[in-house]
């Protein structure tokens, strides 16, 4: 008799990275904020007073507080934002989590980082991690604010130089979670289907996003649920205790007869 193989339930994880993939306390996050707002005022001039709300009202209204600060039109190099806000964090207190790259060694399923950060960070992140190895790819930022196809008309691409792409996206809009458009671009590009895709962020914001991109969510760094989550983890190291169907690819049975059938009658 012909066995009948049921299909895996996903196929791909999507995992944001500051926050989700090590947690909160390492004082990475804070001293990111501020780096951001030390830039705001040296280096943008903006008032001492206003420099700490405004930090947080654009990283709340835009997605990222330089994607707000862009948008307010303040002009400067994305790369020298990335390294003056990156370039002084404390990443010693990263240690490397053989737990979490066994757990993640493990998963059957592809394994992609979703970050708003750039490259440069990310790589130092997840080298601290140990992770090298453990992702099939990573959109960050410069994936979805600097890949010449996505944001170039098609017929300017060829004719154009690295300093004509620098300077088209830095006068742009960027592009980075919550915004709907940051996750639809995110998975056309990473081609994964969003049904059989499992997102984790430390986020409530972007598992909103993620869920309305029709994602499965899961919130991580908390246990307790947010809108559009449909798990919330107290820390990424709970994966395999809280979602065992990972693990879990393509059982096989044998197909039961309908009991209505000639033969099931006859041999009853
Ligand atoms: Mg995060």
């Amino acid at each position: 008799m012909a066995t009948i193989t049921k299909e895996a339930k996903y196929d791909c994880l999507v995992f944001d990275m500051d926050d989700t993939l090590y947690p909160l306390t390492s004082g990475l996050n804070l001293a990111c904020r501020k780096n951001i707002q030390d830039f705001m005022l040296h280096n943008l001039h903006i008032e001492e007073s206003q420099v700490a709300k405004m930090c947080l009202d654009l990283y709340k209204e835009y997605g990222t507080t330089m994607a707000g600060l862009k948008e307010l039109g303040y002009g400067f190099d994305d790369d020298e934002f990335h390294a003056y806000v990156h370039g002084r964090l404390p990443y010693e207190t990263l240690k490397p989590d053989p737990v979490l790259r066994s757990l993640l060694l493990s998963v059957p399923q592809r394994k992609i980082i979703f970050t708003n950060a750039d490259k440069v960070h990310t790589a130092k992140v997840i080298s601290r991690l140990g992770l090298e190895d453990c992702f099939d790819g990573v959109i960050c930022f410069e994936t979805l604010n600097l890949t010449p196809t996505l944001n170039f008309p098609a017929e300017k691409i060829t004719t154009m130089t690295d300093d004509d792409l620098k300077s088209w996206t830095s006068e742009g809009r960027i592009l980075c979670k919550p915004s709907l458009e940051a996750f639809e671009t995110a998975i056309r590009i990473s081609n994964i289907d969003q049904k059989r895709t499992i997102f984790f962020d430390d986020s409530p914001r972007n598992i909103a996003a993620g869920k309305a991109a029709g994602l499965h969510t899961v919130l991580v760094g908390s246990s307790v649920l947010v809108p559009g989550a449909d798990l919330a983890l107290e820390s990424i190291h709970n994966i395999r205790e809280a979602l065992p169907e990972i693990w879990q690819d393509g059982e096989q049975f044998e197909p039961v007869l309908a009991a209505t059938s000639a033969e099931a009658v006859v041999l009853a």
